[in-house]
């Protein structure tokens, strides 16, 4: 059974901990874009396309693909309008009479939709995989992957592609949407599901916030759009970048996590998912437009401000790049979680956390909290000392030295010859004489 862990060090911290439950861990947004969209499915081009789990069927005939290419399409862009203007006889008109729990899915996804209010919402199917007989469904049926294009009104500034498959027959001349799990074998269409598909849903909505809960969850889910509402003065402030706006999926169903969404070997108390769409007509390559936040089904009625503050600013940050190394991304994202704590009532906690960590743990750095390590058994002193390190490079250098080293790193490349000469770029110091100074700063503590 997946467990979240609360860590017992950072719970132990002090009482702030406990209390506020924000020292649950937290995922580096660097790891928390695993979706579909690159699992299985690398290219050569270097993109996030297809390729490792292997396109079934390469031997289906032409005439048969083209025939389901020209009927699902149609059958696609019926349901698309459908969903945009609120018909459900319309959306529901080409799916199976005969399969009355299809039927009844389709029925409530369509609702679900609705609820969440979409600007856009289009469908097409993945050409990079041939299309699948399915014999049980009669002679002419096919399974194909299907690429659901979603833009959520007021939330998302580009439309967010997720990977489903459907099963089209033709039936008297006419194609059907028959089945939507005959693929559901493939890895990547059975472990994570989005939240409009696990069943009836509710919202809450503020500025700039929409937050999915299960329906019969609507106190939860007003509760979190006012905690959301709260972290985002000090992550605009912070840094100094503004969204149209954020999704935030607090699902009770674990498949609105996807297993590989982990942190040090855990699952993460919640993650700043990335968003993909398509970046070629052929749909082989995927960019990243932007990012929703997921929050673990165990941690949805104590996930609060703080750490959506932390969230929020890997979804801020994310469009830089993710090249920066990750004490810089996990430290700025808790230094913003520190600040929110401290603006909440927590200064005299974060001051002594801060001295705690300078006396404790600074002397005994060597180098800047290393990649590779940074997640595992010392998952905890790697975020703390990586929220000092940037702590200390704001009281020094200033935010907006700091914003340009972030935007700087994020681009990349990523190695340690560059890491250093950018440092020396925004700080005028490098590696060694930065950590120096913490440690003068610790003997201050
Ligand atoms: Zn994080």
């Amino acid at each position: 059974m997946v467990q979240v862990t609360t860590d017992g060090e950072r719970a132990g911290r002090g009482p702030r901990r406990r209390w506020m439950i924000a020292g649950v861990t937290v995922l580096a947004v660097t790891a928390a874009g695993v979706t579909w969209a690159v699992v299985g499915r690398g290219n050569s081009s270097g993109g996030s396309g297809p390729s490792a789990a292997t396109p079934s069927h390469t031997v289906s005939g032409p005439p048969a693909e083209e025939g389901i290419q020209a009927g699902a399409d149609a059958v696609l862009k019926a349901r698309a309008s459908a969903v945009l203007t609120g018909k459900l006889p319309q959306y529901l008109q080409n799916v199976d009479p005969a399969n009355s729990q299809l039927r009844q899915r389709d029925q409530q996804v369509f609702a679900n939709l609705r609820k969440l209010g979409l600007s856009g919402l289009s469908y097409r199917i993945d050409t990079n995989w041939a299309p699948e007989v399915q014999a049980q469904h009669g002679p002419n049926a096919f399974a194909v992957r299907v690429l659901m294009l979603v833009q959520i009104a007021g939330i998302d500034s580009a439309p967010r592609a997720t990977s489903l498959g459907y099963t089209f027959a033709e039936r008297g001349g006419r194609w059907l949407l028959v089945d939507d799990d005959d693929l559901a074998a493939e890895a990547d269409l059975s472990a994570y599901r989005e939240p409009w598909d696990l069943g009836a849903v509710d919202v809450a909505r503020r500025p700039g916030v929409l937050v999915v809960v299960p329906a019969g969850e609507h106190r939860n889910g007003e509760r979190l759009a006012r905690e959301a509402q709260l972290a985002m003065p000090v992550v605009r402030s912070t840094t100094r970048r503004i969204q149209a706006g954020i999704l935030v999926v607090a699902m009770a169903d674990r498949r609105s996590m996807d297993p590989e969404w982990q942190s040090g070997g855990h699952p993460a108390a919640a993650v700043a998912a990335r968003n993909f769409a398509p970046a070629n007509p052929e749909a082989s390559e995927f960019k990243v437009t932007g990012s929703r936040v997921v929050v673990h089904p165990d941690q949805r009625t104590k996930a609060g401000r703080l750490l959506f503050a932390h969230e929020f600013t890997h979804a801020a940050m994310e469009p830089l790049g993710d090249r920066a190394p990750i004490w810089l991304v996990e430290g700025f994202a808790t230094y913003v979680e520190n600040r929110l704590a401290a603006q909440s009532g927590y200064r005299r906690e974060i001051d002594s956390e801060r001295r705690a960590l300078l006396r404790e743990k600074i002397p005994a750095l060597v180098v800047l909290p290393i990649d590779g390590v940074f997640h595992g058994d010392y998952d905890e002193d790697s975020y703390g000392v990586s929220w000092i390190i940037v702590d200390h490079l704001v009281t020094t250098y200033g935010q907006a030295a700091v914003n340009a080293l972030y935007a700087e790193l994020a681009r990349g490349p990523d190695t340690p010859a560059v890491r250093e000469q950018v440092l020396r770029k925004h700080l005028k110091v490098g590696e060694t004489a930065l950590i120096a100074a913490l440690k003068k700063a610790g003997g201050a503590a």
